[in-house]
């Protein structure tokens, strides 16, 4: 219970700077402060300072010049990022390689984030990742060779700071940092094959979520799977991770 009471209200004081910062709505700041506490009460300290050493480097890179990617984060995009992590740390108790799964969920995220927030200020026209054909720049399922190494960087990131902060035994880090490569290759495949894509009768955008900024009403699906949207594929992406990191623990 003392758990609780400290980490409630230290979540809530983490995601009222980042809404003051514009990194998040107000429901994007009460979702981050349910992962953040969860993150907190169950992981200790050192799974809540991975957790904000993501969300920082990630705001920290979409506010970089270069493209329009900085928006206020909602608690679906929150959710879609954080809410596997989240439960792989409240289950460490019960199953101990549960942490790998934390960090290999957040890995996913991370690789993900840092793919698309570099691939599209430094990276040269990208390309479908199943046709190889030229796509607009920041197309889901696009890639490009400085948006993989931005990927490759992101999950190494993860795996380090989840080395330095939960002490991982052997190969561990390296079993992270795979895995959040594995995450966001994923992402890749699935962003570019099924991932609904959206166009907005009204205003025109072309979002990757049938709601989008500022604008009321809600985009039309053009193709892709219904429902699977850039947040679903998000979610399925840290499973992806998460799985990944357990599974390729085990052969360390
Ligand atoms: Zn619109």
């Amino acid at each position: 219970m003392l758990n609780w009471i400290l980490a409630v209200p230290a979540a809530a004081a983490v995601a009222g700077a980042a809404w003051r910062a514009r990194s998040l709505s107000g429901s994007g700041a009460v979702a981050a402060t349910g992962v953040g506490a969860v993150v907190l009460a169950f992981g200790g300290i050192g799974a809540a300072i991975i957790l904000v050493i993501f969300f920082a480097a990630s705001s920290a890179l979409s506010a970089l010049p270069g493209a329009d990617t900085r928006s206020r984060r909602g608690a679906r995009q929150v959710l879609a990022n954080g809410s596997v992590a989240a439960a792989a740390i409240a289950a460490h108790a019960i199953f101990p390689s549960a942490d790998m799964a934390f960090l290999g969920a957040l890995a996913a995220a991370t690789a993900d984030t840092w793919a698309t927030e570099i691939g599209v200020r430094f990276g040269a026209t990208p390309r479908s990742i199943l046709t190889l054909r030229p796509r607009p720049r920041g197309a889901s399922g696009a890639v490009s060779l400085v948006g993989t190494l931005g990927s490759v960087a992101g999950a190494l990131a993860l795996g380090a700071t989840g080395q330095l902060f939960l002490e991982l035994p052997g190969c561990g880090w390296g079993a992270v940092a795979l895995a959040g490569f594995i995450g966001a290759l994923f992402d890749s495949l699935l962003g570019d094959g099924l991932q609904a894509v959206y166009r907005c009768p009204e205003c025109g955008a072309q979002p990757e979520t049938a709601r989008h900024r500022d604008c009321p009403h809600r985009a039309e699906r053009l193709s892709g799977v219904p429902g699977l949207d850039n947040d679903v594929v998000n979610w399925i992406t840290t499973i992806v991770g998460a799985g990944s990191a357990v599974a390729l623990q085990s052969l360390c």
